[in-house]
C-alpha cells in the first residue's frame, strides 16, 4: 500500500520529516499485530510548541488510519511523557528511535539521540504504529558517524561513550545518562533525557546538515 499520499498530508499539516518502517523485529508481544511505524518529525528550531504539532499531527494520521478501517496506536513524543497518566504505560512498549531509524530517517548517534543527515538531532519525534500494509522505507541499520568524535571529546560529563550504534549491537551503552543529570544547570530535555545541549550543537549534522558534516 503506497504510503505517499499520507506523507504528503501530514507534511502539508506540518511535518518535517513523514518515514514508514517495518518495525516487526522490535515489537513486543502485546503489540505484534502492528507491525508499521510512521514516524513523524518535527524541526524544533522552526517550531514553538512541538509537542502540540505533533499531537496534532498524530490525530491527523490516526482519522486517515481509521477511515479506512485500519488499527493504531499513537506513542506520544517524549517530551509529553508525563507521570500517572494511563497512556503512560504505552511508552515502554515502543522508542521513536526504532520507527525513525527503521523507516530511514537517521541512526542512533554517538550522542543516543536519533541524527538525521539533513537535521541532525533538532527534531522532535511521534509514533503511529498500525496494521495498515504500507509501504515501507529503506531502514537504516548502521551508525554513519563514521570517525567523528566531537560529541564524545565535547560532552562535559564524558557520558559519551563512544560506541557504534548498530541494529544488530543496539543494547550497547552509548550514554551514561546518570553522569548527565548529574550535571548541574542541566536546562534542556530531549527525548525524555537530562540535556545539557552540547552533544546536540556540537554535531555537525546539527550545525550544518549532511553537505558541511561531510567536510567538517
Ligand atoms: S547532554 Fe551534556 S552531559 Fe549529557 S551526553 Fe550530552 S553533552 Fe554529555
Ligand atoms: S557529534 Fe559526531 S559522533 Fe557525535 S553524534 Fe554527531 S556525528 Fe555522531
Amino acid at each position: 500500500m503506497n504510503a505517499d499520499l499520507l506523507k504528503q498530508h501530514l507534511k502539508r499539516e506540518g511535518a518535517t520529516l513523514v518515514g514508514i518502517g517495518d518495525i516487526s523485529e522490535a515489537l513486543s508481544s502485546e503489540i505484534m499485530h502492528l507491525n508499521r511505524g510512521i514516524a513523524i518529525a518535527v524541526n524544533r528550531n522552526l517550531n514553538r510548541g512541538t509537542v502540540e504539532i505533533l499531537s496534532r499531527l498524530q490525530g491527523l494520521a490516526v482519522a486517515w488510519l481509521s477511515v479506512r478501517g485500519f488499527r493504531n496506536l499513537s506513542i506520544p513524543p517524549d517530551s509529553d511523557r508525563q507521570k500517572d497518566k494511563l497512556i503512560t504505560k504505552l511508552y515502554k512498549l515502543f522508542c521513536h528511535k526504532t520507527a525513525a531509524t527503521c523507516s530511514g530517517l537517521g541512526w542512533v548517534g554517538k550522542n543516543g539521540l536519533v541524527i538525521n543527515r539533513e537535521y541532525g538531532s533538532k527534531l522532535s519525534w511521534a509514533t503511529v504504529l498500525t496494521n495498515a500494509p504500507l509501504l515501507p522505507d529503506r531502514p537504516i541499520r548502521e551508525s554513519e558517524c563514521g570517525d567523528c568524535d566531537l560529541c564524545v571529546r565535547h560532552c562535559p560529563s564524558g557520558a559519551v561513550t563512544g560506541h557504534h550504534w548498530s541494529v544488530r549491537e543496539h543494547g550497547k551503552k552509548l550514554v551514561a545518562y546518570e553522569k548527565c543529570a548529574a550535571l548541574k544547570n542541566v536546562r534542556q530535555s530531549i527525548e525524555g533525557k537530562p540535556n545539557c545541549g552540547f552533544c546536540v550543537t556540537v554535531c555537525p549534522y546539527s550545525r550544518n546538515g549532511k553537505k558541511k558534516a561531510a567536510n567538517s
